[in-house]
C-alpha cells in the first residue's frame, strides 16, 4: 500500500548520524521505506556496510560514510560528499550519541568533553552546515534525538543530561531563526529503547524500575522511533517546529 502523499519522502535526501545501529538504524530504514535517499554516517565500517545493504534492499539510493562526529574538520567534507553522491540534503537526523555513567563528583574532564562534543556540539555544527544548503532550496527538516534526561536530569549521567538539555534549547533556538526559510527543526525524546546503549539497564533492579514507570510496561524497539521521524521529515509536519515529541510508552507522564 502506498504511503499517504503527505508522508511521502521521495525526492528527499536524508543524513542520519549513527545510522548504523540502534535508533539511528530504525530511523534510517523508516525514512528509506517512505522513499528518501539515505546517507548513514558513523565510525564502524562493518556496521555501516550491514545497514547500507538493508537500505539498498529497500530500493532507494543510499551511501554510508565513515565519520566520527567529534572531528569537526571532517563534518563539512562529509556533508559535501553526501550532496555530491545523492543530491541536496533536505533531512538531517542528529542521532549519534554516547553515554558515560559516573557521579558528578568523579566525572572526568575528558569524558565531559567527549560526551558534549558527540551529543551536542556535533549536532549544532552539522545543523549549521545543513541549513546553508536547505536555505538555498527553501526547505529542510532537522530532527534532533534528545532524551528524557533533557527534561528530568539523570541520576548518574551529568554530561549526557547537560548535552541533551542543551540539544532541546538548540532545537528551539534554531527553529526560530530558520522558520522563515521553511526549515523545521524538532526534537524526538525516546523513552527506554532496546539498543546497545541501554544494555546496562536491561536487567536487575533498574530494569524493574523502568518497566514499572513506563505505562506501556516494556522497552520500545528502534523501529518504533521511525514513525515520528517520518512525520517530522515529511510535509505532514510543515507547521511543526521547535517542538519535542515523546516516543516513550508514556514514561514522561509518570
Ligand atoms: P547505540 O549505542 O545503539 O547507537 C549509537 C550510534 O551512534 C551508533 O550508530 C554509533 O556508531 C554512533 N556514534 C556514537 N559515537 C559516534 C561518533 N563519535 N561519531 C559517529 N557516530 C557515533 O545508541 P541508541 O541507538 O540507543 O542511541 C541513539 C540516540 O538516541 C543517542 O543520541 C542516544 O542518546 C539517544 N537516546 C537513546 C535512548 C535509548 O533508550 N536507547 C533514550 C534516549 C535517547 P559507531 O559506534 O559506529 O560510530
Amino acid at each position: 500500500m502506498a504511503a499517504p502523499k503527505m508522508f511521502d519522502l521521495n525526492g528527499n535526501v536524508a543524513v542520519v548520524t549513527g545510522g548504523n545501529g540502534g535508533i539511528g538504524r530504525g530511523i534510517a530504514l523508516g525514512l528509506a521505506e517512505a522513499g528518501a535517499a539515505v546517507a548513514i554516517l558513523a565510525r564502524n565500517e562493518e556496521k555501516n556496510r550491514s545497514v547500507l545493504a538493508e537500505l539498498e534492499h529497500l530500493g532507494v539510493p543510499a551511501i554510508s560514510l565513515k565519520l566520527d562526529v567529534t572531528q569537526r574538520a571532517q563534518l563539512r567534507p562529509a556533508m559535501e560528499e553526501v550532496e555530491r553522491k545523492l543530491g541536496p540534503i533536505s533531512i538531517l537526523v542528529n542521532n549519534a550519541g554516547i553515554s558515560v555513567l559516573r557521579s558528578a563528583l568523579k566525572f572526568r574532564a575528558e569524558d565531559w568533553d567527549r560526551v558534549v562534543e558527540t551529543n551536542l556540539n556535533s549536532c549544532f555544527f552539522l545543523s549549521q552546515i545543513a541549513v546553508q544548503s536547505m536555505m538555498q532550496h527553501k526547505r529542510g527538516k532537522i530532527i534532533n534525538i534528545a532524551s528524557e534526561y533533557s527534561i528530568f536530569g539523570a541520576q548518574s549521567g551529568i554530561a549526557y543530561a547537560a548535552a541533551k538539555g542543551g540539544l532541546v534549547q538548540t532545537t528551539k533556538t534554531m527553529a526560530i531563526e530558520f522558520a522563515p526559510h521553511n526549515i523545521q527543526i524538532n526534537a524526538l525524546i525516546p523513552g527506554w529503547i532496546d539498543t546497545e546503549l541501554t544494555l546496562p539497564a536491561q536487567s536487575g533492579k533498574i530494569f524493574e524500575e523502568i518497566i514499572t514507570r513506563t505505562p506501556a510496561g516494556r522497552f520500545g524497539k528502534s523501529e518504533e522511533m521511525a514513525g515520528a521521524a517520518v512525520f517530522l521529515a515529511s510535509h505532514a509536519s510543515d507547521f511543526v517546529t521547535g517542538s519535542t515529541i515523546y516516543v516513550d510508552g508514556g514514561y514522561a507522564i509518570r
